[in-house]
């Protein structure tokens, strides 16, 4: 049975949601005023895998993931484009769609855009002002008033920010001794971007987009609700006081927080520049590298991001497609060691039901390609493919091994780096020179040197031509 980490309770609960209705996700999308990186690929990549995951054991979901496409920092840097918001937000909405497609990302089911939620928004806070949860400040931005809701921190433990630093908008910012936070923002300059409301011209704070979002979408409460852990305090605090606010019944069941990424011991931050966009590393990984590394470590902790970590994760999905590389997907016979192959089964299964263990099913996938070799070698063709059809299965469920195993390694000897094919090349010209010279001890020394680089050679009359071979 699958238990799930609740970051409310602080445990691992059973997961007990009814296989005839559907599912509720809503994860905090992206603000769309840069390019998407490894943290944004880390948090979805999570939820892309517990959709999946939960899709497999049988329940169907609908998953929300809003975009946040109006606020400060999108401000920012439309002014400092010298753009308007408009082209800044489509460009990067695009860049983001592209960015997740290539991770092979599932897409969410609805993805409001916070402009477009703006009805929604202000209905939101006309309910929180007449059950008196909201008030209009001197300045006329209408705050939450903490004092009235009797159970904040419920959810983060927390009261209070700590320090300036502890903010992640403008909408954080202290206001006053009571933390008060801000739902709408009145708009003082009539350049500023802003809606009409009952209130006057204005823009919503981003706690309310999130909250008023998940209410126009779930009316009778969320499954889950997540995003990365910097959003539990304030921003997943705040959601949550809004929405019980509204109304007292209102559930969210499970909420699920996925860890940092850390860079060079720092949170990755762009003041400190040490930002990993996600266009780069795909320019230098496949996708399914990326995947396989990022859920080598479990959600919930941190990821130290290294590079020599996803080369490593890069070596072991290349050893995990070489074991598949004579996998007949035509053959339907197979050998049942029904006992073997549960064994497997089990292990990987048990892992993924334990709050989405994906680094011990990463390593099952090792093992069971291990395992694969073996039987490669003793030729037992109807196990060979048996074996892996599961090995595939698996992975499948992780949004993995959907490559051709031929294919897939076919692309690192194109991407051996043409630099390396060079000198290969070098090599088995100057291999023909010393054979056309009978030089046969120096040829055979280039040969066994050519060997340890994973390529063979076939001789012909004055030249030779050359293959890589796939090293287990
Ligand atoms: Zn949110």
């Amino acid at each position: 049975m699958l238990k799930i980490f609740n970051t409310l309770t602080k445990k691992k609960e059973k997961v007990q949601f009814s296989y005839s209705k559907i599912i509720n996700i809503y994860v905090c999308g992206v603000t769309v005023y840069d390019l998407c990186h490894i943290g944004h690929a880390r948090t979805f990549l999570v939820f892309d895998i517990i959709k999946r995951y939960l899709e497999y054991l049988g329940y169907k979901t609908c998953y929300v993931r809003n975009i946040t496409d109006i606020d400060d920092k999108i401000i920012y840097t439309a002014n400092r484009n010298n753009e308007s918001i408009d082209v800044l937000v489509k460009r990067m909405i695009k860049h983001m769609h592209k960015d997740f497609l290539c991770l092979n990302l599932q897409d969410p089911d609805y993805e409001p855009k916070v402009t477009r939620c703006m009805q929604d928004i202000i209905s939101f806070i006309e309910i929180l002002l007449k059950k008196n949860f909201a008030y209009i400040a001197d300045n006329k931005d209408i705050l939450f008033s903490i004092k009235q809701y009797n159970s904040y921190g419920i959810l983060s433990r927390r009261k209070k920010l700590c320090c300036l630093h502890d903010t992640v908008s403008y909408d954080d910012s202290i206001y006053n001794e009571s933390n008060d936070f801000v739902l709408w923002k009145h708009s003082i300059n009539k350049s500023d971007p802003h809606w009409i409301s009952p209130w006057g011209p204005g823009r919503p704070g981003w706690h309310i987009e999130c909250s008023a979002i998940i209410n126009k979408f779930f009316k009778n409460g969320v499954n889950i609700h997540g995003g990365g852990i910097d959003l539990l305090f304030p921003h997943h605090e705040n959601e949550l006081a809004q929405l019980k606010s509204i109304k007292s019944s209102f559930s969210i069941k499970f909420w699920i927080h996925v860890g940092m990424v850390i860079i060079n011991n720092h949170k990755m931050s762009k003041s400190l520049s040490n930002t990993v966009f996600i266009r780069d590393l795909l320019h230098k990984y496949d996708p399914e590298v990326i995947r396989f590394y990022i859920l080598s470590t479990h959600y919930r902790h941190p990821l130290v991001f290294r590079e020599k970590n996803l080369n490593a994760s890069q070596n072991i999905l290349k050893k995990i497609y070489v074991s598949l590389l004579y996998h007949n997907i035509q053959c339907t016979h197979t050998n049942d060691q029904k006992k073997l192959r549960n064994t497997f089964k089990e292990k990987f299964f048990s892992a993924m039901n334990d709050d989405f263990n994906t680094p011990k099913a990463c390593l099952i996938l090792q093992k069971l390609s291990q395992y694969i070799n073996k039987i490669k070698k003793s030729r037992d063709i109807l196990l060979y493919n048996s074996l892996s059809k599961d090995l595939i299965f698996f992975g499948n469920v992780l949004g993995l091994l959907n490559h051709d195993p031929k294919n897939f390694l076919r692309s690192f000897t194109n991407k051996m780096s043409r630099s390396q094919i060079n000198i290969v090349e070098k090599l088995v010209r100057m291999r023909d020179s010393y054979r056309n010279n009978k030089k046969w001890n120096l040829a055979d020394m280039i040969r066994k040197k050519l060997l340890k680089l994973g390529v063979t050679i076939k001789d012909g009359n004055e030249r030779s031509t050359y293959k890589f071979i796939y090293k287990n």
